[in-house]
């Protein structure tokens, strides 16, 4: 396998990367514009093994992307390079625009151009694989889940550009028969996750004494995947899935926000007791993210009866494992805390304004 990973330095993408270098003995590259998000240590296990390369390059230069592609000659390419904080596109959509939309519509056209060229029996197995979020759904009420059926309904820039995105690689699949494939997904954890979203910045401000900070009354429902099984997930639909097909990713594993930030400070007053005592001690409730979407659920039926996947982890041995992971690699989160983001909220302008506006 020769596959073009782009946002490979990122969460997922590194989780991508390390899973097809690492345990599948692929040959990958990585294209990634290194962000504040994007950091080739998370790559460190990968570098130097054959057939790994990465190229520091933006995914809206169309040109760069056809050369890259052409170069690399690639069976698929697996697309995960995006703008992804739903808090910093409230504070300024401008990068989303531009990487989420632009970007993905520039690596459309420069895997179409190397696509039409090849031999028919590669042209015939070639993908390109689309990753995205099941924020592009909206929000629930407190039952049901969204299934591939389920309208678009996007609410804040993050999704509304994601959705945009998914509807361009569907169209590339059906006006010109590039074999895309869509994924959605919940809210994944995990190892080397960026330390702004929920679960490593409720972790570590938790290891450090710090108040956790929880939006509006901690009801708001998420559906969490551990990162491992979203990217064993991403493998059986690049290997199994119908091109043109989308396919939702979860874990069944529906939890309000208020029940993560409880498990993770049980769960590390169970593997680092706090002298101070429980950890709960530190929960505080902030006041809620403008156009918080109530509740996200994924019924990924499709894709466990259609390719067999279903994932092996349960929020408690996937948080376990997290939060060991979290302890273990100071090496990795420190110095982006320290240097980078020191666990400040985000996005707090748009709150701002309009509570300046409601007087
Ligand atoms: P991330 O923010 O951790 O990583 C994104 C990576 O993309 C970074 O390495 C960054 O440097 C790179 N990048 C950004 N703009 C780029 C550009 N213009 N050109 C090249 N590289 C660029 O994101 P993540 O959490 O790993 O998410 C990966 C993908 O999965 C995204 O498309 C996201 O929408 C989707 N997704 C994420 C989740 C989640 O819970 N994290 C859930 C469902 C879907």
């Amino acid at each position: 396998m020769r596959i073009l990973v782009t946002g490979g330095a990122g969460f997922i993408g590194s989780a991508l990367t390390r899973h097809l270098v690492l345990d599948l003995g692929a040959e990958v590259l990585v294209v990634d514009k290194l962000t504040y998000a994007g950091d080739r240590r998370s790559l460190r296990d990968c570098e130097g093994r054959p057939g790994f390369v990465f190229l520091e390059a933006d995914i809206v230069d169309g040109a760069r992307m056809e050369a890259a592609i052409n170069a690399f000659q690639p069976d698929a390419v697996m697309h995960l390079a995006a703008e992804s904080h739903v808090d910093r596109s409230i504070a300024g959509a401008t990068p989303f625009i531009h990487t989420n939309i632009v970007g993905t519509f520039a690596l459309l056209e420069a895997a179409r151009a190397y696509w039409q060229d090849l031999e028919p029996e590669a042209r015939a197995a070639f993908r390109f694989l689309h990753v995205s979020t099941d924020e592009v759904y909206g929000s629930l009420g407190e039952t049901g889940a969204f299934t591939e059926a389920t309208p678009y309904d996007p609410r804040s820039p993050y999704s509304a550009s994601k959705a945009a995105s998914d509807h361009l690689a569907r169209a590339w699949h059906e006006t010109y028969g590039l074999p895309t494939l869509v994924t959605n997904c919940s809210n994944n954890y995990g190892p080397f996750h960026f330390p702004e979203k929920l679960i490593p910045l409720v972790a570590l401000n938790a290891l450090e004494g710090k108040q956790l900070p929880v939006y509006g009354d901690g009801g708001n429902v998420r559906d969490w995947l551990h990162v491992e099984d979203h990217v064993r997930a991403l493998v059986a639909v690049l290997r199994g899935g119908r091109p043109g097909a989308t396919y939702n990713i979860g874990g069944r594993a529906e939890r309000t926000n208020l029940q993560v930030v409880q498990a993770i400070c049980d769960t590390l007053d169970r593997l680092r007791p706090d002298p101070e005592g429980p950890r709960r001690r530190l929960i505080s409730f902030v006041p809620d993210r403008p156009g918080h979407d109530r509740r996200y659920a994924i019924d990924p039926t499709r894709i466990e009866q259609d390719l067999g996947w279903h994932a092996r982890e349960t929020f408690e041995t996937g948080l376990n494992r997290t939060l060991r992971w979290y302890l273990d690699n100071d090496w990795w989160w420190r110095p982006l805390r320290e240097r980078r983001y020191g666990g400040e909220r985000l996005g707090l302008a748009g709150l701002l304004r309009r509570a300046a506006v409601a007087g």
